[in-house]
């Protein structure tokens, strides 16, 4: 599916809407906010569309971070997945799991 918004639209709009992102830490902190009402949407028996929507407003937000500092979000996930795809990984037995720094082989 072809997206609509893009962190170009999104952040034009919050600045619309709100004015300037604050700074670097306020951004982050919004996130913050937003990631604590996705987990709440995540451990609780609240339709699954909230919890749909909870992780969109995280992204949101960390588009608008992107956009105050210059650079562009999807790109960063394009750089940094190739990097993740190179790495050497542990598993945690849950489905996920941490990277084996290669300096000190352990993992994190
Ligand atoms: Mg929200």
């Amino acid at each position: 599916m072809m997206r609509t918004e893009t962190q170009e639209s999104i952040s034009a709009w919050a600045e619309h809407v709100f004015g300037p992102a604050g700074s670097n830490a306020r951004t982050v902190g919004r996130a913050n906010e937003e990631m604590a009402e996705l987990i709440r949407a995540a451990t609780s028996d609240r339709p699954i569309h909230e919890l749909v929507e909870e992780a969109a407003d995280v992204v949101i937000v960390l588009y608008r971070l992107a956009a105050r500092n210059g650079y562009s979000l999807d790109a960063a996930i394009d750089a940094k997945m190739a990097l993740n795809r190179i790495r050497k990984w542990t598993k945690d037995g849950t489905g996920h799991g941490y990277h084996v720094r290669a300096d000190k082989g352990e993992a994190r």
